[in-house]
């Protein structure tokens, strides 16, 4: 049995974009082993993302113990007002090519750590090792550390800084795992393959203190199928856990070694309703940026861009500040009221109004509906996530040794560093 007391090593599992009802309901099939004997030993509840519930943005969040007033990356596609151009962090493949290929490549693996995310936010592994302890990163895209590492195609991108140990879809290697990357075949769990080579790599030498496992394919599943047709992909985030289960000579022993907590970043809706292109409802003077079940407008007078999207269906809340104030507007109602209708709803839209890259208005998708892309794509027949709505916003939350299980995913950092016994070492 794991225990939980004294400090020990920690593994932070994110599996993106699996809903808490999915894990649920799939804990005790056959089909998922690993997971099912995690769920036996370990303590579980549902915990609240942030918003918007959109991956850079949570990912962000959960590596950082914060919400994007602090760390700052405000959405996949954001308007730069210092530079005066979009930022896009991958929306689609056509939103990419929209924004411009090499941009959004740059943006997306260098820019979002070394420019975008605020200097005064503190990630998982600055604090880790800052404490004399090892990090390790698998393809999470915060990755921010004290190590220099160069790409392993020269000149592809410039050398970042992540921890110690950092493995990154194969374009940064820390140590030579000899594992390939294949991202053509990515629907049968490729990149998650590659991933769990570092991961094996990684525990058969307990090469770390900390170490983020993060696996990306079922959220690329749940986008195809919807949340609820993900139980093959389920099966090989089963697989890919049982990996690191193996290379420490089998789950009890991985157990003894680490503290492990397991959640996803956001979870995921049915997009059933419709799509909406938000551009064609507010004026050419403003900018709109969306993605998924989230938008952003950017314009000098927020009440009159809200209330632009009045009568516009698919949109349940537009929301701006007023003097410092939330406000929360609805079908041309304002009634900050609106937000208790959602998880933790006051705290994360007000949160996210205060990060000074986000819109001057953010925008939450109702129930069922999508905003297209810069390129106009969207999930029309499968799933989607973004808004503050449940669906979009309550995540699995497990932990098997690591203390009780947090409540919220920006309070996973804190958890994690307790188990390290770094409980008080973080700078505020
Ligand atoms: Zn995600």
């Amino acid at each position: 049995m794991p225990s939980n007391a004294g400090p020990r090593k920690a593994i932070l599992v994110v599996v993106d974009g699996l809903t808490a009802s999915t894990f649920e309901q799939a804990v005790g099939d056959r089909s998922i082993p690993t997971l099912t004997a995690l769920a036996d030993v370990g303590e579980y509840r549902r915990a609240v993302t942030t918003f918007p519930s959109l991956t850079p943005v949570c990912l962000t969040s959960l590596v950082t113990g914060a919400h994007p007033d602090v760390h700052h990356i405000p959405h996949l596609v954001w308007w730069h007002r210092g530079e005066q151009r979009i930022v896009e962090y991958g929306s689609s493949f056509a939103a990419i090519r929209a924004a411009g290929t090499r941009r959004s490549i740059r943006d997306t693996i260098v820019g979002m750590n070394s420019e975008h995310l605020s200097p005064s936010a503190s990630t998982l592994y600055e604090v880790a090792e800052d404490a004399g302890l090892t990090a390790a990163a698998i393809n999470i895209t915060c990755y921010r550390g004290g190590t220099r590492h160069l790409p392993t195609v020269p000149g592809f991108v410039r050398a970042v800084y992540g921890p110690r140990r950092f493995f990154y879809y194969s374009l940064f290697e820390s140590d030579p795992i000899g594992a390939p990357l294949a991202i053509r075949n990515r629907a049968a769990g490729s990149i998650d393959d590659y991933a769990a080579a570092a991961g094996r790599w990684l525990v058969t030498r307990d090469g770390f203190d900390v170490l983020v496992y993060y696996l990306s394919d079922l959220d690329f599943a749940s986008h195809v199928h919807g949340p609820d047709g993900v139980r093959a992909a389920l099966g090989n985030i089963d697989r890919q856990v049982g990996v690191l289960a193996d290379a420490a000579g089998g789950l009890d022993q991985l157990l003894e070694r680490y503290a492990l907590v397991l959640c996803s970043d956001h979870g995921q809706t049915r997009v059933s309703e419709g799509i909406v292109q938000l551009g064609e409802h507010v004026g050419p003077e403003a900018i709109v940026t969306s993605s998924n079940r989230a938008a952003m407008l950017y314009g000098d007078d927020p009440e009159a861009l809200a209330a632009s999207l009045d009568g516009v269906p698919g949109i349940d809340l537009a929301c701006y500040l007023d003097g410092g104030d939330v406000v929360a507007r609805r079908r041309g109602e304002e009634d900050s009221a609106f937000l208790d209708a959602h998880p933790d709803g006051r705290e994360r839209m007000e949160a996210a109004l205060r990060n000074p890259n986000a819109g001057d208005v953010l925008v939450s998708a109702a129930l069922g509906w999508e905003f297209s892309d810069l390129a106009g794509s969207h999930h029309f027949g499968g799933g989607s996530h973004g808004s503050l709505a449940a669906g979009d916003s309550l995540v699995p939350m497990l932990s098997v040794g690591a203390g009780d299980p947090p409540a919220r995913t920006i309070d996973v950092k804190d958890t994690l560093l307790a188990a390290l016994g770094l409980a008080h070492a973080e700078a505020a």
